[in-house]
C-alpha cells in the first residue's frame, strides 16, 4: 500500500478525531462545571458520556482496519480548545459568559461534524461499509448536539447575555 493513498488518508484521520476526541473529552468537565444554567449543564454531561463512547467506536473502526488505536496531534482541536478556554476567562461572570461558552462548544461540534462527515465517506469509497455506519453514528451525535447547543441559545441564553 502506498503511504499517500486514501487508505492512508483515512488512517491519519482516524487517528486525529481520535486525538481530538481524547482532548475534549478532558475539556469538558470544566465546561460542565462552569454551566450555570440547568439546561446547558445537562447538555454538556450527556455529550461528555456520549464522547467517551465515541471514543470506543473509534477503538472499533481502528480493529477493523487492523491498526492500533492511537491519536495524531491535531492543531485544529487544540487551537479551538484553547480559544474556547481564553473566551471563558475573559468573560467569566459577565451576562455573556454562557453565551461564550456555548460559542465554544459549537466551534467543537462544527469540527467534529466536518471530520465524521469526511470519514464516513471515504470509509463508504474504500468500502468499509461497517466502520461507515459506525463513523455515522457518531456524527449524528455531534450533529444533535450542535441543535441542542442552538436551542438553548436562542431559548435563553442569548437573551440574559444582553
Ligand atoms: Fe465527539
Ligand atoms: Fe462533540
Amino acid at each position: 500500500m502506498s503511504d499517500k493513498n486514501l487508505e492512508a488518508l483515512f488512517l491519519h484521520h482516524l487517528k486525529t478525531i481520535y486525538f481530538a476526541e481524547t482532548q475534549i473529552g478532558k475539556a469538558l468537565p470544566p465546561m460542565i462545571a462552569a454551566a450555570k444554567s440547568p439546561e446547558l449543564r445537562s447538555a454538556f454531561e450527556t455529550h461528555a458520556r456520549e464522547t467517551q463512547a465515541q471514543i470506543r467506536r473509534l477503538e472499533q473502526v481502528f480493529e477493523i482496519v487492523s491498526a492500533k488505536p492511537e491519536g495524531a496531534p491535531c492543531d485544529g482541536i487544540l487551537g479551538l480548545i484553547k480559544e474556547g478556554e481564553a473566551v471563558m476567562r475573559d468573560f467569566s461572570g459577565g451576562e455573556a459568559f454562557e453565551a461564550a461558552l456555548i460559542a465554544a462548544a459549537q466551534s467543537i461540534e462544527h469540527y467534529e461534524i466536518a471530520r465524521y462527515g469526511t470519514l464516513r465517506a471515504w470509509a463508504r469509497q474504500l468500502g468499509l461499509s461497517e466502520a461507515a455506519e459506525i463513523l455515522e453514528e457518531s456524527l449524528d451525535e455531534e450533529t444533535d448536539t450542535d441543535e441542542i447547543l442552538s436551542e438553548i441559545a436562542e431559548d435563553m441564553i442569548n437573551e440574559e447575555a444582553v
